[in-house]
């Protein structure tokens, strides 16, 4: 193999749909946080809500975001960077893990790629990332925003980004 493809980013295990109920409480947690943030959204247009989570290295704090759109379209922030730049500009840079919520009903809503790109400046080394669905219906009937049984997708930066530009820094 090249040394010159020795670094590049590869994930530590493969992409996979597990239950909510098998996941941890800090996992559990962050996925909480990141449908709780999404009722922020700001999403006039698109009409399409996202919420994110991360947590940060080592203070283990939850940085959460929605995303917030604009008239003018380009200045869009999704939910993933806002996150990201709440915890930077709050003195956070390593994050042990996200996670990202949305709703489709038949796909689930993995980072855009300019997001993915944003991730990977602060993942030094694998990011797993969760992503699920949000039902919002169960705001209503105050029931808990997932049960056991919902379907997670469990997939990492790596695994979203492979082979990505990193950086040129010594
Ligand atoms: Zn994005």
């Amino acid at each position: 193999m090249s040394n010159l493809i020795k670094n590049f980013a590869r994930p530590d295990k493969a992409e996979e749909v597990v239950t909510f109920g098998s996941l941890d409480a800090s996992t559990q947690e962050l996925l909480k946080a990141a449908f709780a943030v999404r009722q922020h959204a700001y999403v006039p247009y698109s009409g399409f809500k996202v919420g994110a989570a991360f947590r940060a290295i080592p203070s283990n704090q939850i940085f959460t975001g929605c995303n917030v759109e604009n008239a003018a379209f380009t200045p869009c922030s999704c939910a993933e960077r806002t996150a990201l730049t709440k915890a930077v500009s709050e003195g956070a840079r390593e994050f042990s893990v996200g996670a990202v919520v949305a709703y489709q009903e038949d796909v689930f809503t993995p980072p855009c790629g300019v997001c993915r790109q944003f991730i990977r400046e602060f993942a030094t080394v694998d990011i797993p990332i969760y992503i699920g669905q949000a039902l919002d219906h169960r705001l209503e009937t105050k029931e808990d925003p997932f049960h056991p049984d919902d379907p997670i997708l469990s997939t990492s930066i790596f695994n979203l980004l492979p082979s990505s530009f990193h950086t040129y820094r010594k």
